[in-house]
């Protein structure tokens, strides 16, 4: 069995990479950021609550993230292991995880602010059917049209300039730190997440002594 987390900053490519990762070795991938999106999209009174905080770029406070990540992790069967995306992203939240849990490595795709700025506002979301697009990289044939149901392509309410700025600040200040409290542990990988998906793909697999994609 495999646990794993992944850590980056927003537009590293960690869910693309968690994805990937979960597909070939069955592993049960938990995005936090995609299961707050899903409740907004679907109105749920957790959406009340959240809904504001993310849009301007801010962390969702702790006892909501646990709740939702311990109520997955115990609710599913994930016989094969699982890969955490998005979690923790300060010291309380790394605390709370292994107090119950423990992971076998933490991931880390090292982007710099600038590529990071870059992607994040090349980035679109299909507002039907929740696909990524990339202006930069995975472009749709029609700017505003998703290639797969022909939904209406968005930008997320937090890649704005401004929600951007302060999402950078908390990964800077808070997530990166707790990166040292796995590393401690000697837990981490590294991975350049500069370099194309295939590449980062095989960088983290062979790291993890993984067989590659
Ligand atoms: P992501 O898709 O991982 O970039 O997450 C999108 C947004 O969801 C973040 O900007 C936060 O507002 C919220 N979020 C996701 N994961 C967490 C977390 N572990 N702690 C607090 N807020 C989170």
């Amino acid at each position: 069995m495999h646990k794993y987390i992944i850590m980056g900053p927003q537009g590293c490519g960690k869910g693309t990479q968690a994805k990937l990762l979960a597909d070939s070795f069955d592993l049960f991938h938990i995005s936090v950021g995609e299961i707050f999106r899903w409740n907004i999209k679907v109105h749920t009174k957790l959406a009340a609550r959240i809904k504001r905080i993310m849009a301007t770029g801010r962390l969702v406070p702790d006892e909501i993230v646990e709740e939702i990540v311990n109520r997955r992790l115990t609710e599913h069967d994930w016989n094969y292991g699982f890969i955490l995306d998005g979690f923790p992203r300060n010291a309380a939240q790394a605390e709370f995880f292994l107090e119950s849990y423990d992971v076998d490595a933490v991931i880390h795709i090292d982007v710099p602010d600038s590529v990071v700025r870059q992607r994040v506002m090349a980035r679109r979301q299909c507002s039907q059917c929740g696909l990524d697009y990339n202006l930069m990289h995975h472009r749709p044939v029609v700017e505003t049209v998703c290639d797969v149901c022909g939904g209406t392509l968005v930008t997320r309410d937090d890649d704005s300039e401004e929600a951007l700025a302060k999402r950078l600040h908390d990964y800077n200040t808070k997530t990166l730190p707790t990166l040292e409290l796995f590393q401690k542990k000697e837990l981490v990988i590294h991975a350049d997440g500069t370099q194309s998906i295939e590449h980062v793909q095989n960088e983290i697999r062979e790291k993890l002594n993984l067989p590659p994609d």
